[in-house]
């Protein structure tokens, strides 16, 4: 379902990939709310956000550099006992840390005329092309803003079907009428007072790097205007388009699509 409120699904990614012609219009309700989406900007989601997860995310970089403790991995079992929420959210965390950490260094390079780390040339260049290397800048900005908000952004594991009453549901249920949708981020106008990435059911059954992928995607439409828009059109939308963006996390943290999954990087 394209647009609406910066929602994924399966399907979706599908016709983003080959391109159809058939797409399907969007319904003059989903319009609305891409127009809500439009407007709505990332103020709310910053003043929400930025403070604390930033402090959160900071407050734990420091490494063990002066440490001589060897710090061993956690168990296996640890991380099965996160479930699929805190998994996929340590993996957004480190898929957006790794894109942030070599976007910089592909700054580096152009700004010292040296040639762009090859990963990072080919996926700016595949989800992101006609674009210019100015342009890294804002890329890095972006990804970084988003990995600030990864450790606090709430996840609401929506119920189908939604309860009377329960907030934002004519929202979710508009999105739960459209099968195979994922997640959709909301946030002010047009949820009703909170920011967060709402789940829907399919998504618990979706292999794991795709239910990590969506939910960054996700994090992308907080940004003013970032959308659907096509991706590697001549003049520059791909800052608009939340697959775009998806395609370079995913591609930059060597993430790859599962068996079945043929649009989890999509074009
Ligand atoms: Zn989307």
């Amino acid at each position: 379902m394209r647009g609406l409120i910066g929602s994924h699904g399966r399907s979706a990614a599908i016709d983003a990939s080959s391109s159809a012609p058939s797409r399907a219009r969007p319904t003059r309700k989903a319009t609305f709310l891409l127009q809500l989406q439009r407007d709505a900007g990332n103020t709310a989601v910053s003043r929400l956000l930025a403070g604390s997860g930033r402090q959160e995310f900071a407050g734990r970089s420091p490494g063990p550099e002066n440490s001589t403790v060897q710090r061993q991995p956690p168990p296996v079992d640890e991380f099965a006992a996160k479930g699929p929420q805190g998994q996929a959210r340590d993996e957004i965390n480190n898929a957006l840390q790794t894109a942030t950490r070599k976007l910089g260094q592909a700054i580096a390079n152009r700004d010292s005329g040296a040639p762009l780390p090859p990963d990072v040339f080919t996926a700016y260049n595949r989800f992101f092309a006609g674009s210019s290397l100015s342009q890294l800048d804002l890329l890095k900005t972006r990804v970084e803003e988003a990995l600030g908000w990864a450790p606090s952004i709430p996840f609401d594991l929506i119920p189908n079907p939604v309860p009377a009453g329960y907030r934002d549901s004519a929202v979710h249920v508009v999105a739960l009428a459209k099968p195979g949708l994922l997640a959709a981020a909301l946030q002010p106008p047009l949820s009703a007072g909170d920011t967060y990435i709402a789940i829907y059911p399919p998504w618990t059954a979706a292999a794991a790097p795709l239910r990590t992928a969506v939910i960054f995607h996700e994090l992308f439409h907080f940004f003013p205007g970032v959308v659907h828009a096509p991706a590697n059109a001549p003049t520059e939308p791909s800052f608009q388009n939340a697959r775009a963006y998806q395609g370079l996390v995913g591609s930059l943290a060597g993430m790859s699509e599962p068996a079945g999954i043929t649009a989890m990087f999509p074009p």
